[in-house]
């Protein structure tokens, strides 16, 4: 893609869905916009402006962005940036903000952002970076330049990840929706470990012959460790895997190829995937569509701030899941 310099529009909507490199690209773009003297379409890295970025003190550069994963972008932070944009750059070149994902700014921040886009930003660039381009203000898009960013395809992402030697990692990419840079970040951490915890109660669960009569506290105790979006997002993706028949397919023939792993985390990982995959041929759609619209419910009062009763949550979803099994 070409950006000159000089021609770039004040700002820019990055969208695409999470976990494709987006905020890579729009680091390597704002690099680009802040360097002296860039080469080939990238920053050089030597002039002084390129030397105070790699020091992490470029004085032109701002991010805007939730304090933690997952919550919201506060009116504060998005206050700040008009103070930034109204000063003249420091270093005599372009100021450049980085600020998302737009779709976490309330609706106060969201406003304060839409002044910001309205007035004068001389030399600012705003680069804007969504995972959900319809949960963007209309007002906000208008005002943007869009730039939709494309998934990989299976075949890129799972070359890639090989190329890490991440393993299993059809399982993982196909978990994390199709994003190679989620599925990389799930072998890290205590992430593989909380995961093999949720697809194995949920296996148990999966198989009409094994569920139990009514919820059982044990299991929910479990699922406790985990955090609300994880327990959400890895739901919420099986379930579309569930309802799109072609992955039940490909994960039955994983099943087999999956016994040559040796990883017995990911081991145990695929086959459950696969074991509720194939359970899931003979559930009601409709519940499910209707449970995943639970799911994407709770998601977004996550958001907002809320902070449930864990305890009472995971076994009510728990009890949700044990109906829809039971009545397939
Ligand atoms: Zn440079």
């Amino acid at each position: 893609m070409q950006i000159a310099q000089d021609k770039t529009p004040h700002a820019l909507l990055l969208s695409g869905q999470q976990g494709i490199g987006k905020w890579h690209f729009a680091e390597s773009l704002a690099d680009y916009l802040l360097c002296l003297s860039p080469k080939a379409d990238l920053a050089c890295g030597q002039c002084r402006s390129c030397q105070l970025r790699l020091a992490g003190t470029h004085p032109d550069k701002k991010w805007c962005m939730p304090d933690e994963p997952g919550k919201a972008i506060k009116i504060d932070q998005v206050r700040e940036l008009s103070g930034f944009i109204a000063k003249t750059s420091q270093q005599g070149g372009k100021k450049v903000v980085l600020l998302g994902p737009v779709e976490q700014l309330n609706i106060n921040s969201a406003n304060a952002l839409l002044k910001s886009l309205e007035e004068p930003a001389g030399d600012t660039i705003l680069i804007l970076v969504t995972h959900v381009l319809s949960g963007v203000m209309a007002t906000i898009r208008s005002r943007c330049q869009l730039l939709p960013l494309a998934s990989p395809s299976t075949d890129v992402a799972l070359e890639w990840l090989q190329q890490l030697q991440v393993e299993d990692a059809s399982t993982l990419l196909r978990l994390s929706g199709g994003a190679p840079l989620i599925a990389k970040n799930m072998v890290e951490g205590d992430y593989l470990d909380h995961l093999t915890v949720f697809i194995s109660i949920l296996e148990r669960l999966s198989n009409p012959s094994t569920t139990p009569e009514s919820p059982d506290v044990s299991m929910a105790n479990q699922w406790l460790p985990l955090s609300i979006n994880h327990l959400t997002d890895w739901w919420l993706q099986l379930i579309h895997s569930i309802l799109t028949e072609a992955a039940i397919e490909a994960s039955l023939a994983e099943e087999d190829s999956a016994v040559s792993s040796t990883h017995q985390n990911s081991l145990s990982v695929s086959q459950g995937v696969a074991r509720i995959l194939y359970a899931g041929r003979t559930f009601n759609k409709q519940w499910l569509c209707k449970f995943s619209d639970k799911l994407l419910a709770l998601r977004q009062q996550q958001l907002s701030g809320a902070n449930p009763n864990m305890q009472l949550l995971v076994e009510e979803l728990l009890l949700d899941w044990q109906i829809i099994v039971q009545r397939s």
